[in-house]
C-alpha cells in the first residue's frame, strides 16, 4: 500500500488542480493532502488527521460526511437504472419526485427544474435561456446581462465572466462584451468611502447606480440581472437592509429579468428554503446546486418561473423543440441524492438548525472578534460568517496584500485542525459548516479560529504591520 507522501507525489505528476498554483504544486513546493474520510463535521486525511471541515467543503456538503443513507438510495438506483438521457420527454422516477420537491420548497411562480451537474453550467442555461425569451419576444437586441462586483456564478467563459472577481478574470480575457457589473452591495467599505451613508441609504446608491448602468447601456439592450441573495465567494457579505427591494423596483421599471444564484444559499444555509425567501426576493430564475445533493453526486439545476416558461412553450411552438441538453441532464444518480438529501434536511429539521445555531455562531464571532485588533468586521447570516481582517479596524484600512494575512491566517487554523477558507478577493476567512452543526462545535470552531488570529496578530504586532 502507498504511504501518504507516495500518493501525494505521484498526483504531483498527474493531475491538473483547480485553483493550484501549478508549478509549484508539480514541483513539490506546494503541499498536497489524500482525504480519506468523514463523519458528521469532520473529514480525515491518509494520515489519520481529523480537521474539523467549517467550510462544508466548499460550502456544499450541509448534511455533513459520512450519510449512509445517502449511499444507499444511489446504490440503489444503480441497481435499478443509473442512466438513461432525459431528451426527448424521457425521464425517470427520482428525477420527478426530485422536481416536485424543488418547486414545492421554491413556492409559487416557479414552473419547471431543468438539470444539469454544476453551478457554473446551471448559469450557461440560465444566459441562454435569457437570449431564447427575448428573441422568442421579438427584441433580438436585448441581451445583456449585469451582475455584480465581487459576484461569483461560476468558472466558465460564460458563467465566469458573470463572476466578477479579478482572478477569474485575467489572463482569460473575460468578461464577454456582453457582460456587464455593478457596485457589489458591499456596505463595510463603500460606507467608508461615503461617509456617513445609513446601510438604507446605500442600498438606494446601489439601485442608483444600477439604473445609471440600465439608462447607459439602454434599457432595450439589458436582458437580465444576476446576484447571490448574499455574496458568496466575493466575501460573504449579506446585504445592506433595504437592498433587494431597491435594486427589483430597477429591474421592474425596465423589464429586466431578474436570476438569483441560490446555488450556496439554495436548501437551508441562511435558515429558510432559499436567500430569495429570506430577503422577500421575487426571482424570475434560480440556479441551484451545491445545496440540492450536498455534494453527494453532482447536481445542479434552473429552476425557471411561470414568466419565462410561458415564453419558452410560444418559442418552441414556433421554432421547434429546444436546442439546448447535456448528455447527464436528470441524472438518476443525482436526482436520487438529491431526494435522500433533500429527505434528511427536512427530518431533521436542518434549515431550523441554520437559522437557531447560525444565530448563535453570529453571536459569538461578534462577542469574540467585534473589538479584536485585527478584525474590522465580523459578518454573515445563518450558518455563513466571515471575518475581514485590517491593519486598523477604525480606519477599515487594508493590510498590504503581500503580507498575505487571509492565507496565514487560514494556515494557522489548519494547524489547530480547522479548516476555515480564505477567500479570493481580500483578507477575508469565510465559514460555512455543514447545517448540522451544534452550537458545542460552534464553540470548538471559534475557539479554535480565536487561536489562530491571535497567533497571526501577534507575528504582525511584531513585525510593525498594524497601523
Ligand atoms: C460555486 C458556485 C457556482 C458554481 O458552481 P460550480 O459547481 O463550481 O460550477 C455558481 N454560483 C455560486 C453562487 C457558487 O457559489
Amino acid at each position: 500500500m502507498s504511504t501518504h507522501q507516495e500518493l501525494i507525489d505521484r498526483d504531483r505528476k498527474v493531475t491538473f488542480h483547480a485553483s493550484t498554483h501549478l508549478r509549484d504544486f508539480a514541483h513539490g513546493d506546494a503541499p498536497g493532502r489524500i482525504i480519506t474520510g468523514g463523519q458528521g463535521i469532520n473529514i480525515v486525511d491518509m494520515d489519520g488527521r481529523e480537521f474539523i471541515d467549517g467550510f462544508a467543503g466548499l460550502y456544499c456538503v450541509n448534511i455533513g460526511y459520512g450519510r449512509t443513507e445517502v449511499a444507499e438510495a444511489i446504490y440503489k438506483q444503480a441497481l435499478e437504472m443509473s442512466y438513461y438521457h432525459t431528451y426527448v420527454g424521457h425521464s425517470n422516477e427520482a428525477q420527478i419526485r426530485l422536481s416536485e420537491k424543488i418547486l414545492e420548497l421554491a413556492g409559487p411562480g416557479m414552473s419547471k427544474v431543468y438539470y444539469g451537474m454544476s453551478g457554473s453550467d446551471a448559469n450557461e442555461t440560465q444566459l441562454k435561456l435569457v437570449r431564447y425569451y427575448n428573441n422568442v419576444l421579438g427584441r433580438p437586441q436585448k441581451k445583456k446581462v449585469i451582475s455584480r462586483m465581487r459576484g461569483y456564478h461560476g468558472s466558465g467563459i460564460a458563467s465566469g465572466s458573470l463572476t466578477g472577481l479579478k482572478a477569474f478574470h485575467d489572463h482569460f480575457d473575460l468578461p464577454i462584451d456582453t457582460i456587464r457589473h455593478t457596485e457589489a452591495p458591499y456596505y463595510y467599505h463603500r460606507a467608508a468611502e461615503q461617509e456617513g451613508m445609513s446601510e438604507q441609504e446605500f442600498s438606494a446608491y446601489c439601485a442608483t447606480r444600477l439604473e445609471e448602468m440600465i439608462l447607459a447601456e439602454g434599457p432595450d439592450t439589458v436582458a437580465a440581472f444576476i446576484g447571490e441573495p448574499v455574496l458568496g465567494t466575493g466575501g460573504i457579505v449579506p446585504p445592506p437592509e433595504g437592498y433587494w427591494a431597491a435594486i427589483q423596483a430597477v429591474l421592474d421599471k425596465y423589464d429586466v429579468l431578474l436570476i438569483a444564484d441560490e446555488v450556496v444559499c439554495g436548501f437551508g444555509r441562511i435558515g429558510s428554503n432559499f436567500g430569495s425567501h429570506h430577503y422577500g426576493i421575487k426571482p424570475d430564475l434560480i440556479t441551484v446546486a451545491k445545496g440540492l445533493t450536498s455534494a453527494y453526486q453532482p447536481l445542479s439545476g434552473v429552476i425557471v418561473g411561470d414568466r419565462v416558461w410561458q415564453v419558452l412553450e410560444q418559442g418552441t411552438g414556433e421554432y421547434g423543440p429546444i436546442g439546448h441538453g447535456w448528455t447527464y441532464s436528470g441524472h438518476a444518480l443525482g436526482c436520487a441524492a438529491g431526494l435522500a438529501n433533500l429527505e434528511i434536511i427536512e427530518r431533521e429539521g436542518l434549515t431550523a438548525n441554520a437559522a437557531e445555531t447560525g444565530a448563535y455562531l453570529q453571536q459569538q464571532m461578534q462577542a469574540t472578534f467585534g473589538d479584536h485588533p485585527i478584525v474590522g468586521q465580523a459578518r454573515g447570516v445563518g450558518m455563513l460568517a466571515s471575518l475581514e481582517f485590517s491593519a486598523n479596524p477604525a480606519k477599515r484600512a487594508h493590510f498590504d496584500p503581500s503580507l498575505k494575512v487571509g492565507p496565514r491566517i487560514a494556515a494557522a487554523a489548519l494547524e489547530e485542525n480547522l479548516i476555515a477558507r480564505a477567500m479570493p478577493q481580500g483578507d477575508i476567512l469565510g465559514f460555512a459548516p455543514p447545517l448540522i452543526t451544534t452550537r458545542d462545535q460552534v464553540d470548538e470552531i471559534i475557539a479554535r479560529v480565536k487561536r489562530a488570529v491571535d497567533k497571526v496578530t501577534d507575528e504582525l504586532t511584531r513585525d510593525g504591520a498594524l497601523r
